[in-house]
């Protein structure tokens, strides 16, 4: 077998079979492979036929195939089956050969993989691949991690594939050792659940209170699109409100409204947690799917439970304009929150992650790109150590225009009983980040009381700790 293929890619499903096609497109060989071998012909014979693309019937010859140094992408279902096909291509491959997986994998486990490919004398990379199947075909945003001296050789390919933007850069740069680039996936799909849950809720106001027609939405989005919140969940969101079935009426009125997920959300939120992080939007985002998948129960409840009936009197153009303010300044507290989690994760993890450039990789190719990133680019280029998303100029004027529509949107919401878990939560955060004395002097003298948990005090130096018997008993 004539070693010819820059690199091989094992899962031909949505993913892996338009990455390759994309790698081809970019001058790349290709070798292909799958657990079921039928789908490997089937390939072959179709989207890849003509093209410089080796579709193997064994293991073996899709490893003689590779130009050493070997990179073998794994673009499979998370889990287990990157743990067997890493058992199987660890004694086929030689020493400074590469495995790359391309799946969705919790960072934690390719923090594990790292270590132990390594110790075969082999190299790692664990990266996120983001934009889906179209993504995967025209450039996706890719954020590898893992054997820093694995980078070089797939910075190429990589680079190569990836989505472009500002003219050419490409949506793809070394984000950091171990689990470093699927822990930015996990924090990128995160952010992608509480995007979407903002643009709901703002879709549910606009159907609910102001009693707005599907299409008079679509023009509100494609308005929206035109402006500062130009992204691409906004333009997908337009292109839904105006996707008609054959009969006239609008598709998204059908759809029952039960949220799925497949975890990643979840793991951002319980992540966040061990971290100690408040990413309370991005939490919030996934209980409101898990809130939606009670579907029974809500029907149920609607009849028993009573509250408000949406009644709206206001001006609407107005309103319009606070509720886009609104979805915006929610959507920044979201970044700083995200933001804020890498930042303690790098910390935990000994990562030196270049916040900037994840916001460059996340500026195009993926399900978050949108204008809005470019602003982050440049505020973490501007201060590498910000603290805050909140704290850069752009962010905090952005925060002080658009305050006061967010809170009438957040208070009208909660007047006409309908739920807003994410953009409330945004300003809980905003109000609680910004207030110099919270109540949590109480909650210390409550835990000091009942369980002697001791406390400091605001005149005496941090770091000394205070008891109180507080009910005099011995
Ligand atoms: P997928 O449906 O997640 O997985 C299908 C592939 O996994 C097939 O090649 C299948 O082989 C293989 N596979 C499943 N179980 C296996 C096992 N036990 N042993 C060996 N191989 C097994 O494919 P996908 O949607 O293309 O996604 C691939 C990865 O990218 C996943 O981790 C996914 O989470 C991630 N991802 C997906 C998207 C998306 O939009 N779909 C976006 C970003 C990231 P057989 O054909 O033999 O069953």
């Amino acid at each position: 077998m004539k070693q010819v293929s820059d690199i091989g890619v094992i899962g031909i499903a949505v993913m892996g079979e338009n990455l390759i096609l994309n790698m081809e497109s970019k001058g790349f060989h290709v070798s292909a492979f799958n657990r079921t071998v039928d789908k490997v012909e089937k390939f072959v014979e179709g989207r890849a036929k003509g093209l410089n693309i080796y579709g193997a019937d064994t293991i073996e010859n899709f490893i003689a195939s590779l130009k050493a140094p070997r990179k073998v992408m794994l673009m499979v279902k998370a889990g287990k089956p990157v743990d067997d096909f890493i058992d199987v291509l660890i004694p086929l491959l030689d020493k400074g050969d590469i495995i790359i997986d391309g799946g969705n994998s919790h960072f934690p486990d390719t923090e594990r993989k790292v270590k132990y490919v390594e110790s075969k004398g082999l190299l790692y990379i664990g990266t996120g691949v983001s934009g889906g199947e179209e993504g995967a075909l025209k450039g996706p945003s890719i954020m590898p991690g893992g054997s820093p001296k694995a980078w070089d050789a797939v910075k190429p390919i990589f680079q190569g594939i990836a989505a472009k933007v500002d003219g050419g850069t490409p949506c793809c740069d070394w984000v950091g050792d171990g689990g470093a680039g699927h822990f930015v996936k996990m924090v990128h799909n995160g952010i992608e659940y509480g995007d979407m849950q903002l643009i709901n809720e703002v879709y549910q106001i606009m159907k609910d209170v102001l009693g707005m027609s599907t299409s008079e939405m679509y023009d509100v989005f494609a308005e929206w699109n035109e402006g500062e919140l130009d992204s691409y969940l906004i333009e997908i969101t337009r292109d839904i409100l105006a996707y008609k079935e054959e009969d006239g009426t609008h598709l998204v009125d059908k759809i029952l409204d039960t949220a799925m997920q497949k975890g990643t959300g979840k793991w951002t939120g319980t992540v966040a947690l061990e971290l100690g992080i408040p990413l309370t939007l991005i939490t919030e985002s996934v209980f409101s799917r898990c809130l939606s998948a009670l579907k029974d129960e809500r029907v149920a409840a609607s009849k028993v439970l009573t509250g408000p009936t949406p009644n709206f009197s206001g001006d609407k153009k107005a309103f319009l304009k606070d509720l886009g303010a609104a979805l915006y300044a929610a959507k920044v507290i979201s970044y700083a929150q995200g933001y804020q989690m890498m930042r303690a994760a790098a910390d935990e993890y000994k990562w030196t992650l270049n916040y900037g450039s994840i916001a460059l990789m996340w500026r195009g190719g993926c399900i978050i790109r949108s204008r809005f990133l470019g602003n982050i680019k440049d505020a973490f280029d501007k201060n590498a150590e910000l603290a805050n998303l909140l704290l850069d100029p752009f962010f905090a004027d952005k925060m002080k225009a658009h305050q006061s529509g967010w809170r009438k949107v957040i208070s009208t919401a909660v007047m006409n009983g309908i739920p807003v878990p994410c953009l409330s939560a945004g300003l809980n955060y905003y109000d609680g980040y910004r207030c110099e004395r919270l109540p949590a002097n109480l909650l210390q003298a409550q835990r000091d009381y009942f369980g002697a948990h001791t406390y400091e005090r605001v005149d005496k130096p941090r770091g000394e700790f205070f008891h109180t018997n507080w009910t005099g008993r011995g």
